[in-house]
């Protein structure tokens, strides 16, 4: 079953070749701000649903974003930055936010629009 899957992606352009290839499997990367993350660039509202059912589930989140990040072991752990360089892999990611500026008021200001 490929729901996340999304037909044009919208940081790789219409034909997404491995952005598209990595299962939707939610990462808490957050330090001091609460941040999640998961391989993959994956349908926002699928990432969203996703992060609500995982035990990361502590803050509301803001717009999804298509990012491309490096893994760096550090400290036993592993950590994420920024990067288009070799070693690098498509990130679906957000961060909490104010309400206001949530996912899912964004979804609820579009309803209540129409
Ligand atoms: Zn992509």
């Amino acid at each position: 079953m490929r729901v996340n899957q999304i037909k044009s992606c919208p940081a790789c352009g219409p034909n997404p070749s491995i952005c598209q290839e990595y299962p939707l499997d939610i990462v808490s990367i957050g330090d001091d701000v609460y941040q999640v993350m998961s391989r993959g660039h994956h349908h926002p509202e699928a990432f969203i649903k996703a992060v609500e059912e995982s035990p990361y589930n502590e803050w509301g989140l803001g717009m999804p974003d298509y990012l491309w990040f490096k893994a760096v072991p550090c400290d036993g752990g592993v950590r994420y930055f920024p990067s288009q360089g070799r070693g690098s892999f498509p990130v679906t990611y957000a961060q909490e936010s104010p309400k206001g500026e949530r996912y899912r008021d964004f979804l609820e200001s579009k309803v209540g629009a129409q």
